[in-house]
């Protein structure tokens, strides 16, 4: 996959009108993807996209030569949405092993998180603890059985971070899976250093025990999808964060950059984290030392390679955690915070982490960059 296009569903002046009438309406998915009208065909090749008519299914190739614009289902679009039926073992793999590799390769290379994690090995407890809040089966979780070939998540995870309890010098690295519908087995050793456990719960339900703590030295939320009308995330953050004995440095992952602006704009309106999305000079403060991990923006150089169909517009695709940011989170006080001294950015190294930009340089809007992968 060299790129994908931001977006190639073309949406008409009507059927915009249509959507903003009827909520439940996915273009190309249970309506015709150019009028909205119920759906009779769809495309003979990739069977992935419906229309009303042929003549419908005529019109959904724009031959615009101009990049920037939806191109419809082009050839390469219905090639990419035949794959997602049917994805290779090594792209499913790929998605699944994003997870781990996510996690384990931003502690090691991103030097927003070089303050906790060698703060970690250096204190008496000798362990860190990463709370994955809404983990699930086939995605963060998998079984070896659904791997394709590969292993399951406990030898992925074993894998990728015993590599960080060697470099960082952690004795013991705690993973904790939380939702509302895992199984709970109680605490399993993934390796010599690496250990796991799946909480059953509500993520501001979650119970200190003697392996879970209240303020984890990392919080992972995969997709986490904070502007998603139907979850409470200002009630989880605020009782979370109000147990918590300080700020908690996090990350999250989204599908596409718009998604990723969402997010970071919702925590920064909500007050729980500080963006600064203008991108001003020097906008990038530690907010009096409280920010512990120094925010960022970017595209995930950890992403798998399975393209997958949107849900929403047939013919839009999209690249699981593709784009992910990350920083501290506390408790909101007083509305937004905001800064404007200028901090030196001197000692952030693109090489480190290809593309994964910290805030002050995030705001070149680039098309997403095929290099990566
Ligand atoms: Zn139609
Ligand atoms: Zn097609």
């Amino acid at each position: 996959m060299d790129f994908l296009p931001f977006q190639s569903s073309v949406i008409s002046e009507s059927l915009g009108a249509m959507l903003e009438e009827d909520g439940d309406l996915c273009p190309g998915i249970n309506c015709c993807m150019v009028c909205g009208a119920p759906s009779k065909l769809s495309c003979p090749s990739c069977n992935a996209v419906s229309y009303c008519s042929e003549k419908c299914m005529k019109h959904d190739v724009n031959d615009s030569s101009n990049d920037e614009e939806a191109q419809g289902h082009t050839t390469e679009v219905c090639k990419l949405l035949k794959n997602c039926s049917s994805p290779a073992k090594e792209d499913s793999r790929s998605e699944l092993e994003s997870y781990p590799s996510t996690l384990s390769n931003l502690l090691l290379s991103h030097p927003s998180f070089e303050p906790i994690l060698f703060a970690s090995s250096s204190s008496n407890r000798k362990s860190f603890q990463v709370h994955v809040v809404g983990a699930e089966f086939g995605s963060e979780l998998w079984t070896a059985k659904d791997s394709f070939g590969a292993c399951g998540w406990r030898e992925a995870y074993a894998e990728a971070l015993d590599e960080v309890c060697e470099v960082a010098g952690i004795k013991s690295f705690e993973l904790v899976f939380i939702n509302t519908d895992l199984e709970e087995k109680g605490v399993e050793r993934l390796s010599n250093k690496v250990s796991a456990c799946c909480i059953n719960s509500k993520y501001e339900d979650l119970k200190p025990t003697s392996f879970v703590i209240t303020t984890p030295d990392l919080l992972a939320l995969f997709n986490a999808g904070f502007t998603c009308p139907d979850y409470d995330w200002a009630g989880t953050l605020t009782s979370v964060l109000s147990s918590a004995s300080g700020p908690i440095p996090f990350f999250a992952t989204s599908n596409s950059e718009l998604e990723n602006l969402n997010d970071v704009e919702w925590l920064d309106s909500n007050g729980f984290s500080t963006f600064d999305l203008d991108g001003d000079e020097g906008a990038n403060q530690e907010s009096e030392n409280e920010d512990v991990v120094e925010s960022f923006f970017g595209e995930n150089p950890f992403k798998g390679s399975r393209v997958r169909q949107s849900g929403m517009l047939a013919n839009d695709l999209y690249v699981k955690s593709s784009y992910l940011f990350g920083g501290t989170l506390s408790l909101p006080r007083g509305g937004k915070k905001r800064k404007e001294e200028e901090v030196d950015d001197d000692d952030y190294d693109d090489d480190d982490v290809a593309n994964v930009t910290s805030k002050s340089n995030k705001t070149k809007k680039s098309k997403p960059n095929s290099a990566l992968i």
